[in-house]
């Protein structure tokens, strides 16, 4: 699984122990355990309990206690857990300020989860800041230093990589570009502003073009028309359907104007598409790639920066946002115990990475 670890030495040995890293999503929570190797012990998903904050914690005890059983190691074998939080989140004190799917508001579930697993350290980060974390980490070479990982669900936002550094901004909203206003008439989008580029990319825009493309009757899909969902868009591209295709297109153009942006504004040199939609395939891929070669034909800039290798897609398996929390548990205690050995590496070149 993992070929290359990017940001940190080799070799360097500061973490003894075993890992948590655990993805928390609005419907699935997955808890990953690895070795102090970093190989991959065992794995275990489990639904999203919503209910309550409470049951949703305790969603995440099980996910991390099932993994752990199965891996044969226990609480005392556990230097800290590292948990992808959907949300707004201070990595520092461990507060979740807003998780609008999970309904918190001002959660201490750093400590809170803390408590509940005997007193080893739990470290939160924004969900989609940890993936990026995670996709460069583990599974990029080191000679890729500015990355974008490009999640395309509900909704639509980038984790950071610049300088090979997460980068945050300065509330933690970085990569917000699904909020981008493309279409200053258009729809009405959650956060309230009208035309943002979510608005045009992401899931429920997809579906909505769908029920709107069947309504035309221009696509029969044997199913009601308010059950269809984007997957439903996708598999009828795939068929040969041209309306679904049409859509698809449409999709791609407005992503690929998006990542343009995200490419001029940061000179990204690698946007890795991951989410729920990203998993449809490759077709939206080559939607975006048409955009920007009708962009590269106008601008020999479009041209250099719009290249076909710059965008990947992510393996559908690859789980970044629990390896994410791994990252940032060697992260934390890269800094926590070797600070002048991190400050020596810096000096000789190295490419220690000490900030989470
Ligand atoms: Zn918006």
């Amino acid at each position: 699984m993992m070929n290359a670890m990017n940001g940190e030495q080799q070799g360097q040995t500061a973490v003894n122990t075993a890992i948590v890293g655990v993805d928390v999503g609005g419907t699935t929570i997955t808890a990953m355990v690895v070795d102090a190797t970093l190989q991959s012990r065992a794995q275990f998903t489990c639904p999203t309990d919503k209910r309550t904050p409470h049951s949703t914690l305790e969603s995440i005890e099980t996910a991390v206690y099932q993994a752990l059983s199965q891996s044969g190691f226990s609480l005392n074998h556990i230097s800290a857990i590292g948990i992808g939080i959907p949300g707004r989140v201070d990595p520092h004190e461990g507060v979740v300020h807003l998780a609008v799917n999970l309904n918190w508001d001002d959660m201490p579930a750093g400590a809170m989860l803390s408590a509940a697993f005997g007193g080893v350290p739990c470290y939160l980060e924004n969900d989609l800041h940890l993936a990026a974390l995670g996709y460069y980490t583990f599974f990029t070479t080191h000679t890729i230093q500015h990355m974008a990982y490009v999640s395309i669900g509900t909704g639509l936002a980038a984790g950071l990589i610049l300088d090979g550094r997460l980068y945050r901004g300065a509330h933690g909203m970085a990569g917000e570009f699904g909020h981008m206003v493309v279409e200053p008439d258009g729809p009405r989008c959650n956060c309230g502003n009208h035309g943002c580029l979510e608005m045009y990319t992401a899931g429920p825009a997809i579906a909505r073009a769908g029920q709107q493309a069947i309504t035309a009757g221009l696509w029969e899909p044997g199913e009601e028309v308010e059950r269809v969902t984007a997957v439903d868009v996708f598999r009828a591209a795939h068929q040969g359907n041209r309306a679904a295709q049409t859509i698809i297109n449409h999709t791609g153009a407005y992503l690929g104007r998006g990542l343009q942006a995200l490419i001029m504004a940061f000179d990204i040199d690698k946007i890795i598409l991951g989410g729920g939609i990203a998993r449809a395939g490759d077709m939206l891929r080559q939607a975006i790639l048409r955009e920007w070669q009708r962009q590269a034909e106008l601008s020999t800039l479009a041209a250099e920066m719009l290249v076909a290798e710059k965008l990947d897609m992510a393996p559908s398996e690859s789980n970044p946002g629990a390896w994410g929390g791994v990252a940032l548990v060697r992260q934390r205690l890269l800094a926590r115990t070797t600070p002048q050995l991190l400050i020596t590496n810096h000096l000789k070149g190295g490419e220690v990475q000490a900030h989470a």
